[in-house]
């Protein structure tokens, strides 16, 4: 799902474009339409499945198009520690710096000067606190903050916050606050202390689960970190050195898929392609070689990645980064089924890199990048979310000897 589709303001979408985001996760795209209506939310999702931008954006999005008191808190993330406090108060900076909303970040540890400059921004307020409690409480004893215009609290990682022993101050800050609020509750596990904090908190909550999913553990992954112009070559010396039963390169678009398959052909490898140009009779007659081990190697489009079930293939290649994790995880698990093992590799160019980096929040974990031989020349830097010119990399060089059609 595109961020467009969830009618955020314009200056949102522009910090979000910043940020190198493409689409929503999974936990945004269950969240943020509930939140954007007014909804208190229950959410179960763990760190790293983009669950910050899940609650920020709509949160962002409410205080740029209704009215609001400048003068006062509008919103309050409670936290548990400082280091999340800060990646919060940095992400909240990234999403909204086209915008005029303002937060800060209110945590202990500090010298003399935070915490003055703390009691300044909630003396003359401002947008939104990201606080984790203790600090809070100390300000709030000093009666100064103004909370009188509140309408939005955010726990984030609640579960940690009553393992550390922050269920009375969390209710003590709640005290403080007005009655009329939404109330957004995050957490990686629910435990029934967690249900009983929430039955206090939260009106007729929507419960979201966000169910991450996994590839199977004895898959090898690797990606590597190319420019375009490599790829053919890479692909061609893994499949000709690399020992497999058999292997399954996927490409993203037909085109793709056709043009390597004449590469590979020519490296006289052992390979056929399969993608929807061909007719039922031919894929079939295809996938009966590939089956009958007459060919080692199937290039082929996504539709092979759903649903195919040959046993050992040992090896899947993309050529290119899939669209999304879903099809990510559904592509490699061709590979490794029931009792077998198997390696996964992906080449991912310089325009893929924010691809692989949303793969990677999916994952909640990142793939691990495998060194390039030197023979292949020098490859970039994984940056995802630096803004790069171009597709091609590698002196501008086409990835295919001949034009590749402009798709
Ligand atoms: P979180 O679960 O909020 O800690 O987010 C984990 C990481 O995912 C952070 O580095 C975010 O910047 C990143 N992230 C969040 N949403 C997206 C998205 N829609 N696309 C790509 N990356 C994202």
């Amino acid at each position: 799902m595109k961020f467009t589709d969830l009618g955020l303001d314009e200056r949102l979408l522009e910090g979000i474009d910043a940020m190198g985001y493409e689409t929503a996760t999974p936990v945004q795209q269950q969240v943020i339409v509930p939140i954007l209506e007014g909804k208190d939310i229950i959410a179960s999702a763990q760190t790293g499945t983009g669950k910050t931008a899940a609650f920020l954006l709509p949160l962002i999005h409410q205080l740029l198009t209704h009215p609001h008191e400048t003068h006062d808190i509008n919103a309050m993330i409670i936290v548990p520690t400082r280091e999340l406090a800060i990646q919060i108060a940095e992400t909240m900076e990234g999403l909204s710096y086209f915008t005029s909303v303002s937060s800060i970040a209110v945590y202990g540890g500090g010298d003399g000067t935070s915490f003055a400059t703390e009691k300044k921004a909630l003396t003359q307020g401002v947008d939104v606190v990201i606080c984790t409690p203790g600090r809070m409480i100390a300000h709030l004893n000093m009666g100064y903050v103004k909370l009188k215009g509140l309408r939005y609290l955010v726990l984030d990682e609640a579960d940690r916050m009553l393992d550390m022993g922050f269920n009375d101050d969390i209710m003590k800050i709640i005290s403080f606050l007005p009655r009329d609020r939404q109330n957004l509750l995050f957490s990686a596990t629910m435990p029934p202390k967690m249900r009983e904090m929430a039955r206090k908190i939260l009106h007729e909550p929507v419960e979201i689960n966000i169910a991450v999913s996994k590839p199977p553990e004895k898959i090898i992954q690797k990606a590597f970190i190319v420019y375009d112009a490599q790829k053919v070559a890479i692909i061609k010396d893994i499949l000709s050195t690399k020992s497999f039963q058999r292997a399954i390169v996927f490409c993203s678009k037909k085109q793709n898929v056709k043009q390597l398959s004449q590469e590979l052909k020519r490296a006289k490898l052992s390979i056929e392609q399969i993608h929807s140009d061909l007719e039922q009779s031919q894929r079939e007659q295809v996938l009966q070689d590939y089956r009958n081990k007459k060919i080692k190697i199937l290039v082929a489009t996504d539709i092979l990645s759903r649903g195919i079930d040959i046993e050992d293939i040992d090896l899947v290649i993309n050529f290119d980064v899939p669209n999304d994790g879903e099809d990510y995880i559904h592509r490699i698990g061709r590979t490794a089924r029931a009792e077998s093992t198997g390696t996964a590799f992906t080449l991912v160019s310089e325009k893929e890199q924010n691809k692989l980096a949303q793969i990677e929040v999916l994952l909640g974990q990142p793939v691990p990048k495998g060194n390039v031989p030197e023979e292949f020349g020098p490859t970039p830097e994984y940056n995802p979310r630096k803004p790069r010119s171009g597709s091609g990399g590698g002196g501008g060089k086409k990835r295919f000897s001949r034009q590749r059609k402009q798709q």
